[in-house]
């Protein structure tokens, strides 16, 4: 195989060198010292993302839509103008589309409590997959819980494939939703939602995709997918924690009841009763997290400056390049689709007799971090037969030396242990 670490590697025009060098994390002793390959966990974050976050507060820190004051009135400007910059990105028609939230999670939280709540009734089914983060099994569990909801799963196959050829046998007029992870944070496998929801569409139900894997690491465009539900996160696209983003169709938001209470969400209260403001607003109650989501219209910014079409394409090499040197090595197991068209660069992996923990460890004496675990998809790894795997995973900085120190690692663990 072709060791293309001797090669200069580029994201579209950049060198990986040049994007390295946007990454204080990876400038100092702590980026030279670790490859960073757990970036399905969390991304780094560029400087102009951290000189966002630190300008607004240095510069306009006050509260939101509340007052008329010139401070007020900056901290609105650049909360508002991030979530035009977080529609544009995702291609939504208008920002009265995003809800900012603080992540997947409590987006998908929203649209069950707040949709299913509203809109389902005992018998009807969300068809969810059995590849999907406990973050779009459990909002589901509670709401059946509640209403007597139905749940069913679309199952994987050996591959690590949605099998979709069974989707029609699951379905009955019952089915009222479809909520399926886009790209498996354990498998790496992009899914065909195209398909889905224009199955789905067919028979009205509608769907929500859970885009915390894809959204970024490649483009995305919510009105050609005419997909009614998105939920991703800021921070697994360099971008802060404790902010992120759940794009829904205008009409949905309109009909959907509030999710939580409180100040901002409303136009008017009496004693006994409340008028909801409009969307986005009805479902932001509080405080926002101003700084959050100013960060991230910065990463929005800076992620399209490199190219997501280009993100994408180096991200697949790099998963080619880490399947190929990781299949050589003897005793480790790969999950998920072989390189292609639907696999993105997420690889999880065992090694024979070296439980994943005590892999995990010794990577980290070597300075490669990874990922041991269920990933937040017991469903997934109980179906695998393993109690945990490695997971590496890639973003536009990491590098086929990062690779080869990782398949390094593995060689070293594998002789300590075995
Ligand atoms: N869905 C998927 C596919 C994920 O990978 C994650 C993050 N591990 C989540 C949902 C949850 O994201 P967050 O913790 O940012 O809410």
């Amino acid at each position: 195989m072709k060791r293309r670490s001797q090669t200069v590697p580029c994201v579209g025009s950049r060198s990986i060198e040049s994007i390295r060098d946007d990454f204080p994390i990876l400038r100092g002793e702590t980026g030279r010292g670790i490859a960073y390959l757990d970036n399905a966990a969390t991304s780094h974050k560029p400087a102009v993302v951290i000189d966002a976050v630190r300008s607004y507060y240095e510069e306009a820190n006050s509260n939101v839509h509340r007052a008329v004051h010139r401070l007020a009135t900056e901290a609105t400007r650049r909360y508002e103008e991030a979530r035009k910059k977080i529609a544009a990105f995702i291609g939504a028609p208008s920002e009265r589309s995003i809800v900012f939230t603080r992540g997947t999670t409590e987006s998908i939280n929203l649209v069950a409590s707040s949709w299913g709540g509203e809109f389902l009734e005992p018998g009807d089914v969300v068809l969810l997959t059995e590849m999907e983060h406990h973050a779009n099994i459990i909002p589901w569990q509670l709401l059946a819980s509640r209403t007597g909801v139905e749940l069913v799963f679309l199952p994987f196959d050996a591959s690590g494939r949605l099998e979709l050829d069974r989707l029609a046998g699951l379905w009955s007029d019952r089915v009222k939703l479809v909520s399926m992870i886009h790209v498996s944070n354990v498998f790496g496998t992009l899914n065909d939602i195209e398909s889905v929801i224009r199955f789905a569409h067919d028979r009205d139900a509608p769907v929500l995709i859970d885009a915390a894997q894809s959204v970024p690491h490649g483009p995305i465009d919510v009105a050609a997918l005419d997909v009614d539900f998105l939920a991703f996160s800021g921070h697994k696209m360099c971008g802060p924690t404790g902010i992120g983003v759940l794009y829904a169709k205008e009409e949905l938001l309109d009909a959907m009841p509030p999710y939580m209470g409180g100040g901002e969400m409303i136009r008017a209260v009496w004693l006994d009763r409340a008028e909801w403001n409009d969307i986005p607003y009805k479902f932001e109650a509080g405080t926002p997290n101003i700084a959050g989501a100013v960060g991230l219209g910065a990463a929005v910014d800076y992620l399209t400056s490199i190219g997501m079409s280009d993100i994408q394409a180096y991200e697949r090499d790099l998963c080619v390049y880490a399947i190929e040197a990781l299949s050589e090595i003897e005793g480790v197991t790969l999950y998920g689709p072989p390189p292609g068209d639907d696999r993105e660069a997420v690889v999880s992996f065992t090694v024979d007799g070296v439980h994943a923990h005590d892999a995990a460890q010794m990577l980290d004496r070597e300075g490669v971090a990874v990922r041991p675990g269920h990933h937040c998809a017991h469903p997934l790894t109980r179906k695998l037969g393993v109690p945990a795997t490695v997971r590496a995973s890639f973003y536009l900085y990491s590098t086929y030396d990062e690779i080869d120190r990782l398949t390094a690692a593995i060689e070293k663990a594998k002789s300590f242990f075995i």
